[in-house]
């Protein structure tokens, strides 16, 4: 893998309204050292220790994006530096996350994340739940958590249509919710297998990881 090739191809691809995250989980500082150099300053990881270890060594211009889920007791370690959380899934969740933006005297943003697999195993809210976070109460009180958009992942098939329907289904949520939610703007879809896709139907953010740093090993 040219881990910096890889970085150039999909900055030159993708349009430039769509970002770039670079998901970085399991690789070593190395392989992240070669994206930034290549110019990435987005990366992804899907869990808070690991993202905390990466953190506290690398570069202090990185974004770093949680796009895995998010245990409640483990928010307190990413709070102080995180950007973007993207899979923000209750009420519960969001309170923690301001509690804890609010002891580092900062506001974290967030994405609600819509189930639009057919896969149990995967996590998320209904379009319904999502928008009963966003107007309540509880939710407008928050001054040290933004919702800023939304974010899905397709079923896992070759099955085209069905992942541009459901891509194309969040569009529609992302959409309609915006008219009375004007500060949702980021829509995060799409990983290597089916980012294509997630751009035509929309995306404006892409998570991208085996096919910029090659295959994980989960030993
Ligand atoms: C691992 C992961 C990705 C990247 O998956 P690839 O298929 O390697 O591109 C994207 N989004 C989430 C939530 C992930 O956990």
């Amino acid at each position: 893998m040219d881990i910096s090739e890889n970085i150039k191809k999909y900055k030159s691809e993708l349009p430039e309204s769509v970002k770039l995250v670079a998901i970085s989980k399991t690789k070593p500082n190395e392989d992240l050292m070669q994206a930034y150099r290549a110019g990435q300053r987005i990366f992804g990881e899907n869990k808070i220790q690991e993202m905390t270890d990466k953190w506290e060594e690398l570069p202090k211009d990185i974004e770093w994006h949680m796009v895995g889920h998010v245990q409640r007791n483990k928010v307190k370690y990413m709070a102080p530096y995180v950007s973007l959380i993207h899979a923000v899934d209750s009420l519960k969740l969001l309170k923690e996350i301001n509690k804890r933006a609010k002891q580092n005297e900062r506001s974290i943003d967030c994405l609600l994340q819509i189930k639009i697999a057919e896969e149990d195993s995967k996590f998320g809210i209904s379009a319904e739940e999502a928008k009963e976070i966003l107007n309540s109460e509880a939710y407008a009180k928050m001054d040290h958590v933004k919702v800023i958009g939304l974010m899905g992942m397709a079923t896992f098939t070759d099955d085209e249509k069905q992942v541009r329907s459901e891509f194309e289904y969040l569009k529609s949520v992302f959409d309609q919710m915006r008219d009375q939610h004007p500060d949702l703007k980021e829509l995060s879809m799409g990983m290597s297998g089916d980012y294509q896709i997630a751009v035509d139907c929309g995306s404006s953010m892409v998570r991208i990881g085996s096919s910029i740093f090659g295959a994980r090993n989960y030993n």
